[in-house]
C-alpha cells in the first residue's frame, strides 16, 4: 500500500480535484495536502470553501510547466505521492484552440513526471475514456483497447498516457494511470454539459444539444471518481492502467430531459445545434479490473446521484434575485 501521509494534488482547485481534496481530508492517516493550481478560468477558491479551513491544506498558485516551482515544492516536503488532475478540460475549446491542451497536458505532464522521478515521488496521472475513442455498440473497452482519440483533448491525454507508460518502462518510475468517464456533481465549471443544461434551464433559455443528442456517456458520480482514484493509487502496481466507470450509459438528450423533469420546465427549451466535428458517438468503459485489482466500484445510483447534483447545482446557478 502506498502511503497517503503527504500529498501535493495539482488542479485541485477544478472539478474533480476539488472533490478529491475533500475525500483525502476525510482520512485520518493524511498529515498535509498541497494543492498547486494554476487557477485558470476552470479552477475557482471559491471551490476549496469548507476544506481551506483544514490546517493540513495548504493551496500553491502556480503553473504544472514551472519546473524550478515543482523542485522547490519536492524539496520543501516529502511527499508520499501527487496526485495529476491539472488539465485543460474542454473539448470545444481545444478544437477551436489546442495549443494550451499540448501546454499543459503534454508538457506539462513530462515536466511533473520529470520532476517526480528526480524526486524519487510516485505520480497518479488521471486520464479519460476519450482517449480510446468511439466505442461501437455493445463493447466495452479494457485498459489494453487501442488509444484512438478523435479531440486534439483527447489526443492530448492519450500523449501524456504515453509518457507516463514510457517512464515506467524506461526509468521503472512509480506511475499509475485512472481513465475515468463523465463525471457529474457538484462545482463543475458553467461550460460542461450538465451544468450548462442547468444554468439555460433555470433562466429559460433554450438548452443547446449537439446533432441528434443520441451520444452516450457513462455518467458516474464525482464521489465514486475520487474513492477510485484513492484506491488506484493506495493500491495499484506501479504501470498499470485502471478503467474507472460505472457503466452507467445515458444520452444528451437522456441527460438534458432529465433536468428538465427535476427543474420542472417543459422539453421544448431543448434546441438541437449543428454537432460538434469529430463528435464520438458512445463511450463505454470495462471497470473489472478496478473491482479486481483495487476492490473498486462506483456504488453511487445515477438517479438519485444525479437529482441530488441538479438540484445542487440549481443552487449555485440560480440567478441572483
Ligand atoms: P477542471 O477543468 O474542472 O479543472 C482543471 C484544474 O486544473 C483547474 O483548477 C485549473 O485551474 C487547473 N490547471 C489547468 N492548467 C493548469 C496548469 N498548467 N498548472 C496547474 N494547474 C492547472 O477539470 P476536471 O473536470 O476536474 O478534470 C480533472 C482531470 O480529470 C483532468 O485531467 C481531466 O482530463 C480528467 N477527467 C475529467 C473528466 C470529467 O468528466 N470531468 C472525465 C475523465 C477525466
Amino acid at each position: 500500500m502506498r502511503s497517503l501521509r503527504s500529498i501535493l494534488v495539482t488542479g485541485g482547485a477544478g472539478f474533480i480535484g476539488s472533490t478529491l481534496v475533500r475525500k483525502l481530508l476525510e482520512r485520518e492517516d493524511l498529515e498535509k495536502l498541497t494543492i498547486l493550481d494554476k487557477l485558470t478560468y476552470a479552477g475557482n477558491r471559491r471551490n476549496l470553501i469548507g476544506p481551506d479551513r483544514d490546517p493540513r491544506l495548504e493551496l500553491i498558485e502556480g503553473d504544472l510547466l514551472d519546473r524550478s516551482l515543482l523542485d522547490a515544492i519536492l524539496t520543501n516536503t516529502p511527499y508520499t505521492g501527487i496526485l495529476n488532475l491539472a488539465a485543460e478540460t474542454h473539448v470545444d475549446r481545444s478544437i477551436d484552440c489546442p495549443q494550451p491542451f499540448i501546454n499543459t497536458n503534454i508538457q506539462g505532464v513530462a515536466t511533473l513526471l520529470d520532476a517526480a522521478r528526480h524526486h524519487q515521488v510516485a505520480l497518479l496521472q488521471c486520464s479519460t475514456d476519450e482517449v480510446y475513442g468511439r466505442t461501437p455498440a455493445h463493447q466495452r473497452f479494457d485498459e489494453f483497447a487501442r488509444l484512438n482519440p478523435s479531440s486534439p483533448y483527447a489526443a492530448s491525454k492519450a500523449s501524456a498516457d504515453l509518457l507516463v507508460q514510457a517512464a515506467f518502462k524506461t526509468h521503472h518510475q512509480e506511475v499509475i494511470i485512472t481513465r475515468c468517464s463523465n463525471n457529474y456533481g457538484p462545482r463543475q465549471h458553467r461550460e460542461k454539459l450538465i451544468p450548462k443544461l442547468i444554468y439555460q434551464a433555470l433562466r429559460d433559455l433554450p438548452l443547446p444539444i449537439y446533432g441528434s443528442g443520441q451520444q452516450i456517456r457513462d455518467w458516474m458520480h464525482v464521489d465514486d471518481c475520487c474513492l477510485g482514484i484513492i484506491a488506484a493509487f493506495e493500491k495499484g502496481p506501479a504501470g498499470r492502467i485502471f478503467n474507472l466507470g460505472a457503466k452507467s450509459e445515458h444520452t444528451n438528450l437522456g441527460i438534458a430531459r432529465g433536468v428538465l423533469k427535476i427543474l420542472k420546465k417543459p422539453e421544448k427549451l431543448i434546441t438541437h445545434v449543428e454537432d460538434r466535428p469529430g463528435h464520438d458517438d458512445r463511450y463505454a468503459l470495462d471497470p473489472r479490473q478496478a473491482l479486481r485489482v483495487l476492490q473498486w466500484r462506483a456504488r453511487i445510483p445515477f438517479r438519485s446521484g444525479f437529482e441530488a447534483t441538479v438540484r445542487e447545482l440549481a443552487a449555485e446557478l440560480r440567478p441572483e434575485e
